[in-house]
């Protein structure tokens, strides 16, 4: 199965309406479309990307399918817009999705940074609410991609190790390939 079928199923089975839901890296929309429909009309789903270009697509996607509503989209770099979050609304996404990279069919120039991703993944932990689900998708093909999924599995191997519920799908690599990496994570469940 496809990663992004898997992390579209995995939400599908996960948000009820009314959830608070973030996609960090909303790119043409497709991972937008499906939260904004999955936390409904009276949830709300907060959609990032640095490009102009992006939140347009993201826009037309979910006004097209008539979820705009309780959508609010947000142009800028996800480290700063989810820090300034964290400040407003602590622990409270039962969902947050990153799809790592670059756009699709745009200016590849534009690819999340390692650092950038660690300081929104830092702020993400601190939004997760105590029952939600962090989706990490990250590319290792592209230059920079490898690096930036090292630090990445490093940052979920240390929340791994503070207690957090870590699920890692790799199809591992082979000589002639290198295939995308997804992980999981959720917060250390309630101790009785
Ligand atoms: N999930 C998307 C694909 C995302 S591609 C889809 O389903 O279509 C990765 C996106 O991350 C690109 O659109 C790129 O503009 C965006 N991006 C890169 N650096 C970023 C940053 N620092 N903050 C927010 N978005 C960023």
């Amino acid at each position: 199965m496809r990663l992004t079928q898997l992390v579209h199923d995995r939400l599908k089975a996960h948000l009820r309406p009314g959830d608070f839901a973030i996609d960090a890296t909303a790119g043409n929309g497709h991972d937008s479309r499906l939260l904004a429909q999955s936390v409904g009309a009276i949830g709300k789903l907060y959609a990032i990307d640095v490009q102009a270009a992006a939140i347009d697509a993201t826009r037309e996607r979910l006004h097209k399918l008539g979820c705009l509503n309780q959508a609010e989209l947000q142009q800028g770099d996800h480290a700063t817009l989810l820090e300034g979050l964290v400040e407003e609304s602590p622990r409270t996404a039962r969902a947050i999705v990153f799809n790592l990279g670059y756009l699709p069919g745009s200016d590849k120039t534009v690819q999340t940074q390692v650092g950038n991703t660690v300081a929104a993944l830092d702020a993400s932990a601190r939004l997760l609410a105590p029952n939600g689900l962090l989706f990490v998708t990250a590319y290792r093909g592209h230059s920079g991609g490898a690096r930036e999924a090292d630090a990445v599995a490093l940052w979920m191997r240390a929340k791994e190790s503070e207690g957090w519920q870590l699920e890692c799908h790799d199809p591992g690599s082979t000589q002639d390939s290198l295939p995308p990496v997804l992980w999981i994570i959720a917060p250390p469940p309630p101790r009785l």
